[in-house]
C-alpha cells in the first residue's frame, strides 16, 4: 500500500467530497481495465466523463455503484470506504446488509432503461422507497407524483413501459433513482440509446437536476451538455485519466495527443 495516504488520512480528506479514489485498480481476470484512477467530485459538482469505448467509463462507475468492487487503491463515497469498515488499521469487508445501506444514497442510469416491464410508470417510481425504505404507499405515491411531475411525465404515470417512448421510459428511470433521495446521481450514457429527437428531453431533465445542486457523474458523448452543464471533465483512455479540467477549456484546448484524437473523431 506503499503511496497511499493512510488511511486516516485518507478518511479526513475525503470528508466534504462526493467521491474520492484514489489508485482505483479493477482487473477482470488478467486484463487490467482501471488502472489506477485517482479523481474527486466535490458536493454539487457535475463531472462529465468522456472516452473511448473500452475504456473503463462503465466499470468506473460501477465500482462507485458497489456493483464492482475495487482491486487495489481506495474510493470513498460521502466520506464512506466503499465496501470496508476499518477497526484499529485494520479493514474489513462490509456484509450484503450494509453495502445495501451504502448504495441507498447512490442512484444510478443506465443506457438502457431497465424499468419493470409489468409495472406502470408510476408503480416503478414507487417501488425501491417501499421495498428498501418500508416507506408506506400513500407517501410513496405522492413522491413519486411529484417527481412524475418534475420529468415533465404527469400525463403518462398510469402508462406501461411498452407504450412510453424511450425519452419517456428514460425519463421514468431518473424519477425512480430519484424517489430514493440519493446524494449522488451517476448516469451511463443516458441518451446513447435513444433516437436523436428523443435527446433533449433526457438532457433538459439531467440539466434541471444540476441546476438544482444535485451532484452528478454523467459518462456522456453530448459534448454540448458536458460544456455546458459540467463543472468538470474528465478523459478517460485505457483505463487511466488522461486529462481533466474545465469542460470548455479541455473541449477547446486538449492537452494530451490522445485527447485531441478523441475530440477530433467526436466534436
Ligand atoms: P467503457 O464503459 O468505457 O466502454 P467498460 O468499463 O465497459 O468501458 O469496459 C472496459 C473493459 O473492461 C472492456 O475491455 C470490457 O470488455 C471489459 N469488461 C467490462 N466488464 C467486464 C466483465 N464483467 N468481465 C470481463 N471484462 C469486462
Ligand atoms: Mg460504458
Amino acid at each position: 500500500m506503499t503511496g497511499l495516504t493512510n488511511l486516516a488520512a485518507g478518511d479526513v480528506a475525503a470528508q466534504g467530497l462526493m467521491v474520492k479514489a484514489e489508485r482505483v485498480c479493477k482487473n477482470f481476470g488478467h486484463v487490467e481495465v482501471l488502472k489506477g484512477i485517482d479523481l474527486e467530485v466535490q458536493q454539487g459538482e457535475v463531472m462529465c466523463v468522456v472516452g473511448p469505448s473500452g475504456s473503463g467509463k462503465s466499470t468506473f462507475l460501477r465500482c462507485i455503484n458497489h456493483l464492482e468492487k475495487v482491486d487495489a487503491g481506495r474510493l470513498w463515497v460521502d466520506g464512506h470506504l466503499v465496501g470496508y469498515r476499518q477497526r484499529g488499521d485494520k479493514l474489513y469487508e462490509l456484509r450484503e446488509k450494509e453495502v445495501a445501506a451504502q448504495r441507498r444514497d447512490i442512484g444510478m442510469v443506465f443506457q438502457r432503461f431497465n424499468l419493470f416491464p409489468h409495472m406502470t410508470a408510476l408503480q416503478n417510481v414507487m417501488e425501491a422507497p417501499m421495498l428498501v425504505k418500508g416507506e408506506s404507499k400513500d407517501a410513496a405515491k405522492a413522491r413519486a407524483e411529484q417527481l412524475m411531475e418534475r420529468v415533465g411525465l404527469s400525463d403518462r404515470m398510469g402508462n406501461y413501459p411498452s407504450q412510453l417512448s424511450g425519452g419517456q421510459q428514460q425519463r421514468v428511470a431518473i424519477a425512480r433513482a430519484l424517489a430514493m433521495q440519493p446524494k449522488l446521481m451517476l448516469f451511463d450514457e443516458p441518451t446513447s440509446a435513444l433516437d436523436p429527437e428523443l435527446v433533449g428531453e433526457v438532457l433538459d431533465v439531467m440539466r434541471d437536476l444540476a441546476r438544482e445542486g444535485m451532484t452528478m457523474v454523467v459518462v456522456t458523448h453530448e459534448m454540448g451538455f458536458a460544456r455546458e452543464v459540467g463543472d468538470s471533465l474528465v478523459f478517460m483512455d485505457g483505463g487511466v485519466v488522461v486529462e481533466q479540467g474545465v469542460p470548455r477549456e479541455v473541449l477547446a484546448n486538449p492537452q494530451h495527443a490522445r485527447t485531441q484524437a478523441f475530440l477530433s473523431k467526436v466534436l
